[in-house]
């Protein structure tokens, strides 16, 4: 799979590669990884205030940052994570999930450790909730990252797994060697960023993922140890920089679950975003420190749906439900299948000249490379 021709549709979803970290060289010492941050402020008595993100964190000398990879080293903010690769996979896209970009194509999905928040139902804590030195990471600068994107057939690179956040300077520097090297970059991010961090940032994606994890203040509070507000202002930032945006809402049973919660949720998205931005009701599964709950039950996420295509969304789709029709692309004029996917397998892609095939209303999404 590695070596042959570019991947075909059907080759999706049948082996996902774990990239050996291998791949990359050894880390030779901390220095590597330790790059000066680009989104601070100095302050008075060798403190700083980061403004990557909205947590605004005020940082002494030789203390870190809450998300535990920014340092002050003597009055300069470092972040310790740059090229500092701790997960590196190749996955289909639609396990982003991208379902309106290069659908059946690979992405090469990096991490690195470190998170800006703490949600209570993590999938991937072991590297997002800890500190750069307590995982095993090897040096992958950026040109490096490009390479084996282009070695392994991936037409994206994808920053992914933990929080892109808080390695956007080691992104926006892969992001430019990909680019150079025609490879193009999208991320999958919490969204809860600065503004000026945010266009910066990724204004160099291609496309944008954004876990939207609520529709209540109480929940980023509680669940998330966030904010909501700073995640809208993102999405809504995001539409006016043109940027390819889809949205998943993960649903946690008996959190944010509510029909209110969904209605206020989607017509939010309407008004704000337009009707044309996919959103994905994902299917939540217990982990971290949430296994008291249950798995979402496929009811909850065809209601969390019906309400979503009621008020007039164009492209609402149930994730992790394998097998499920509402993973399919359907025009939303003829209502005729356009893609069709089972799990992460895109098995057929009819959308030509990127609109329906059938009756030509334009279909929004970057459908071919
Ligand atoms: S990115 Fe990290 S250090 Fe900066 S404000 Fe957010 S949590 Fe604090």
């Amino acid at each position: 799979m590695l070596s042959g021709a570019a991947l075909s549709l059907g080759d999706l979803g049948q082996d996902l590669v774990a990239v050996p970290l291998s791949a990359f060289p050894q880390k030779l010492d901390d220095s590597r990884f330790t790059v000066e941050a680009r989104f601070y402020q100095k302050i008075e008595n060798k403190r700083i205030k980061c403004k990557l993100c909205p947590r605004e964190c005020t940082v002494g000398d030789r203390e870190r940052g809450y998300c535990g990879v920014r340092e002050n080293r003597g009055g300069t903010y470092y972040t310790l994570v740059h090229s500092r690769l701790c997960a590196a996979h190749v996955d289909p896209i639609e396990k982003k999930p991208f379902f309106h970009y290069l659908p059946g194509t690979m992405a090469f999905s990096l991490a690195t450790a470190g998170c800006n928040v703490n949600c209570k139902f993590c999938q991937n804590w072991d590297i997002s909730q800890v500190r750069p030195e307590q995982v095993p990471a090897n040096y992958a600068p950026p040109r490096s990252v490009a390479d084996l994107a282009r070695q392994y057939h991936c037409p994206t690179i994808a920053y992914t797994y933990s929080e892109p956040v808080v390695f956007s300077e080691y992104l926006m520097d892969a992001a430019d060697a990909g680019h150079e090297a025609g490879i193009r970059s999208v991320v999958v991010s919490n969204g809860y960023m600065q503004a000026d961090a945010l266009k910066a940032a990724y204004g160099k994606m291609d496309a944008v993922k954004i876990d939207l994890k609520a529709f209540s203040e109480s929940y980023y509070r509680d669940v998330v140890v966030g904010e909501l507000k700073p995640v809208l202002n993102a999405l809504v930032t995001l539409r006016k920089m043109g940027k390819w945006t889809e949205i998943v809402y993960l649903v946690v049973p008996t959190l944010n679950d509510s029909d209110a919660e969904f209605r206020g949720l989607v017509r939010w998205i309407k008004t704000n975003l337009g009707v044309d931005v996919p959103v994905h009701f994902a299917q939540f599964h217990p982990e971290y420190l949430l296994k008291n709950l249950p798995i979402t039950p496929v009811p909850t996420l065809e209601r969390a749906k019906a309400i979503a295509d009621a008020e007039g969304l164009h492209y609402v789709y149930i994730g992790n439900v394998p097998g499920h029709p509402a993973e399919n692309t359907y025009c939303p004029k003829c209502r005729r299948m356009l893609v069709e996917r089972v799990g992460l397998t895109a098995r057929q892609m009819l959308i030509r000249k990127n609109a329906c095939p059938f009756c030509q209303q334009p279909i929004p999404g970057v459908w071919h490379a």
